[in-house]
């Protein structure tokens, strides 16, 4: 499943070919996504130029003056950047072509993806308006996990996985965070200490940082005209682990159920 630094990586691999640039027509083959997508976009995208490419959370935006595409890769979705048109396979739903010959192509073979079109302010999107603090903003610090944290119950890997709260940290981030953090999965969130979380956020930061630098690695791809983004393969030290030795003490990884998801931990130097 595509995570924050594969969106990310996205990102900055189509911006530099879709900005500034004016849509000529907008190919749907399939309508029904996750949500089914809107059939003004058909009318009123082409002629229109893409001003700029954000993210927010693992939403992209590509804003024109007076509308904006809010797109989500879902479980399996993936944009590629084509240099002319070619013959769509099975799951390409969806071809931006541009003025200068480019053309961006949606796939998404198990349709858990998202297409919005919207003229409001995406940031209020119905989708995106409860979405909590972005991992690279200067407001996420341990001071804010420590008070968000207060009374919280909920263990501390589900609670840094809530996007309510926070944004950006699936499922691997999350075991791997709390590694190198040195930081149990099992603590209660309510009860770690300011100095810890502070840990924990600077963990977070420099894991998706590394991440986000990886799959830059994959971004010649984009000129490539069948360029398909690789998704990164960072080094990880405890997910998917279970039973090999700790990288730190040697001991062996163990793996538990946590909120229905598989956790990665080491418990003697994760406490
Ligand atoms: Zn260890």
């Amino acid at each position: 499943m595509p995570e924050l630094p594969e969106v990310e990586t996205t990102r900055r691999g189509i911006a530099p070919h879709v900005v500034n640039n004016a849509v000529t027509k907008i190919v749907i083959r399939q309508y029904q996504l996750r949500w089914p997508i809107p059939r003004a976009i058909k009318t009123q995208l082409p002629g229109q130029t893409i001003i700029s490419v954000d993210r927010r959370a693992k939403y992209l935006l590509l804003k024109t003056d007076s509308h904006c595409i809010i797109l989500h890769l879902g479980m399996s979705g993936s944009l590629r950047i084509l240099n002319e048109m070619s013959k769509p396979e099975k799951h390409d739903h969806v071809d931006i072509v541009f003025k200068n010959g480019k053309v961006l192509r949606f796939r998404d073979p198990r349709r858990f993806g998202s297409l919005f079109w919207t003229k409001d302010d995406p940031l209020s999107h119905i989708r995106l308006i409860s979405l909590g603090i972005e991992p690279f903003d200067k407001k996420f610090t341990g001071d804010f996990l420590f008070e968000h944290s207060r009374k919280k119950t909920c263990n501390v890997k589900f609670f840094i996985m809530n996007a309510k709260i926070l944004v950006g940290v699936g499922n691997i981030y999350a075991s791997e965070s709390l590694f190198a953090a040195g930081i149990s999965p099992l603590r209660i969130a309510g009860s770690i200490s300011k100095k810890r979380y502070t840990q924990l956020v600077n963990s977070i930061i420099s894991i998706l940082k590394r991440a986000i630098k990886s799959g830059g690695t994959s971004l010649k791809d984009f000129k490539q005209s069948d360029g398909q983004l690789g998704y990164f393969t960072q080094q990880l030290n405890v997910y998917g682990k279970t039973n090999e030795p700790c990288p730190h003490c040697q001991k062996d990884i163990k793996q538990v159920t946590l909120n229905q998801r598989s956790t990665f931990y080491c418990a003697s130097c994760q406490t």
